[in-house]
This record gives C-alpha cells, structure tokens and sequence, in this order.
C-alpha cells in the first residue's frame, strides 16, 4: 500500500522550492535537484505548495446522509431532540454506516484528509452496526486514509441500561479510543458516567475522547472532575475534550485555572470553532502550551445540513471564529487542522521531514494563508507516496 514517487518543485509551507524523494511512503530526500532513481514516477510539483496531509479530529462517519435524499430538518432544539430523533429515524432513512462512512472518507480524502478520528454510536438500539460498518470502510478505504475510532454512547452511557456493555463489546471489537458525553445533562449522574468511561480506558488502556457540550459553571464542573480523574489515573496526554464551549465563557476567573491545568495534565481540546455557541479560545490555550485539534463534526446529517468534509475551510472557520487576520495568526489555523490534530491523534511519523511518511497535500496557492482564504479545488494529495486524488476526483469511488 506503500509507494514512490519523485515530487519535483515543490514548496514546503510556502517556503524555498524543493524535490521531495519518496519511497516505499516513506520521505527519504527532501533538496534541490534530486536525481531520479531508475524507475521511479516523477510528479512536477508546479512550483505549488506542499504540507502535510489535513486531520479530521473529529467526525461523525456513521451518520452522515451523503448521497441520501434530502433530509428535511424539522427536529426540535435540544440535544436530546436530535439524539432522539436520530436514533428512532437511523434505519427507516436507511443510514448504513459502512456505505456512508465510505461515501464520507472519500470526500474527505479528495479534499486533502489524511488522517480521520471518527465518534461511531454505541446504543442499544442499533448495537455494533455503526462500528462494524465503519471498521469496514477503515479496512476497505485504507490506501486514501487512515480512520481511528471512538466508542460513542451517543444516547448517553448510564440513562439506557445495556450500553455500557456495549461499549465494553465495542472496544473488544477494537475501537482505539472510548467514548463519552455530556456527563451532567444527558446521563445526569457525573460520577457515575466518568467513572464508568475511564474504568473502560483503564481496562482496554486506550485514550479518552469525551464530548462536552455543557456551557458555562455546569461545564467547567465537568471538565473539572474530568481533570481530576486525569490526574489520578495517570492519563496525561491520553484525554481529548472535544467542543468544550464552557472554555468559551466570558471570565477569566472560570476559565483561566482550568486552562492551567489542561497544559499540567496534557488534556487537548478539539473545537469546530462553531459560529453559534461559545468557542474555546484557541491561540490561548496553544500559548499555554494545550493541544488543540480541530474538525468537522456531523456532515450533513440529521443533526445539520451543513458541512463539506474540507479541513482547509475548517481552517478557516477556526481563523474567522478567533479573530485570526495576521498571517502567522492563519496558519495557526492551518496548524490546527494538520500539526497539532496529528499530536492529538498520536500520528506516527507525521510532517514533511525526511523519515515522515508521505501524506501529503499540493496547493496551488502562494501562501498559507491564502490556501486558507481561497480553499483552491485544485488539490493533489497523497497518501503513503501515492497520488490518491487530483483537483476533487478520488482514485477510488463512492459506493
Ligand atoms: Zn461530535
């Protein structure tokens, strides 16, 4: 699944045009000039710019309608509507979570996504279809990209009784990461629900990735006992909290020590810089030395219409939500949605140094920033060493 290829005139991050050796996936020559060895494919980088492949943190590929007719949204306005909602509705739309997740990742990878972290629901209605089907598309798509996937109790963890075991099934099954949410509001038992998501880390000895949308004190309580439990079950670097709107509150009092200990416990965060609910802010916590991840969230799905799999957009989005104009201050975007979402997912051998592997995406832009900005159609990406999409057409196609 490996290949090589010669990349001719190329520019790393907008920097000094360069030819980059790839074999057998690997970058194993990065300079000016580079002889081609006998028989190797020679691409001609057009003088574009190159950088390591998007990271999609955080996606929902079981539950996107792509492809599907027009899904009307009439759903009410809490979570629990669209929970509800979704779940009772899943297979009466005809929501099959491996041909979605295909359809999902194909789109993703032709945009320039290399890397996708995926939340899969866990519930006691649809059991292990969504994981199943997903880990499907993982081993049927994974010369485009690479998917790691979440244990998600989507319908709550402790509030429907025979899920938890399924989440123990599902990290059986292999899901690299468990699962969680909204301890308070949905399960409505904190301890209880944080407790049993981190015996479940502690027993398959995977990494934690809970979503908490809770808003203000009663979010900050949360992300306080998830700290706590961090700290004593010696999990540093190991706990992702995704959205976290209660950082995005408007008190320093409130937020300013919780930051402080997310730094001290390496507990990263993931934002889609949403346009409508407060938002974690991003060069603060990275100034503070906190991970921060970004992705798509649900793309077109009962939850939202919106959402195009683009990570150069999602870039975007994180610019425009954090008052991003400089272009150091965009490309920390950018950054977002490759560097640091590669630290969060621990992505093996990520970047474009020699001995990286050659995930890579080619933009026809003149800056960083203005790769933000424009979001170019024409992208070349790579995976492993091998052309895998050209200007939005994917070598593999969509079922
Ligand atoms: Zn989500």
């Amino acid at each position: 699944m490996t290949a090589s290829l010669l990349l001719r005139n190329v520019r790393p991050y907008a920097g000094k045009a360069v030819d980059l050796l790839i074999e057998n996936g690997k970058i194993t020559q990065v300079g000016a000039s580079l002889a081609a060895p006998a028989g190797i494919a020679v691409e001609d980088g057009k003088g574009e710019i190159v950088i390591p492949g998007l990271v999609e943190a955080h996606t929902h590929l079981d539950k996107s309608l792509l492809g599907l007719p027009w899904y009307t949204n009439e759903v009410g306005p809490r979570l629990l509507d669209k929970i509800d909602n979704e779940r009772m509705n899943k297979k009466r739309l005809d929501i099959d979570p491996a041909r979605q997740s295909a359809r999902q990742s194909i789109l993703s990878s032709l945009k320039g996504t290399t890397h996708i972290r995926s939340h899969v629901d866990v519930d006691t209605e649809h059991g292990m279809w969504g994981v199943e089907g997903v880990m499907k598309t993982r081993d049927a798509y994974r010369d485009i990209v690479d998917i790691e996937l979440v244990a998600f109790p989507q319908s709550g963890l402790l509030r429907r009784p025979g899920t938890l075991e399924l989440m123990d099934q599902a990290m059986k099954a292999g899901c690299e990461i468990v699962g969680g949410l909204d301890p308070c509001t949905i399960d409505r038992d904190p301890k209880g629900h944080l407790d049993a998501v981190f015996a479940l880390c502690q027993r398959y000895g995977k990494p934690l990735d809970i979503h908490l949308h809770e808003p203000g004190e009663v979010g900050a309580f949360s992300l306080d006992l998830i700290i706590e439990r961090t700290r004593a079950l010696g999990m540093a670097g190991k706990v992702t909290v995704s959205h976290a709107f209660c950082l995005g509150t408007p008190d320093p009092a409130l937020i300013d020590p919780l930051i402080d200990q997310l730094a001290e416990f390496d507990i990263a965060i993931m934002t889609t810089a949403p346009a409508s609910r407060p938002a974690p802010p991003v060069k603060k916590l990275l100034q503070a030395g906190v991970r921060v991840c970004s992705g798509s969230d649900g793309i077109r799905d009962t939850w939202s219409p919106y959402g195009n799999a683009d990570m150069l957009e999602r870039a975007m989005f994180v610019g425009l939500r954090n008052n991003f104009r400089r272009d150091d201050e965009v490309r920390l975007a950018l950054d977002v949605c490759t560097t640091e979402g590669a630290k969060v997912m621990e992505i093996e051998g990520y970047g474009l140094d020699v001995g990286c592997v050659a995930d890579l995406v080619l933009l026809p832009t003149e800056s960083i920033a203005e790769a933000v900005a424009n979001r170019p159609p024409q992208r070349r990406v790579i995976k492993r060493g091998k052309i895998v999409a050209r200007d939005g057409v994917s070598i593999r196609t969509a079922p």
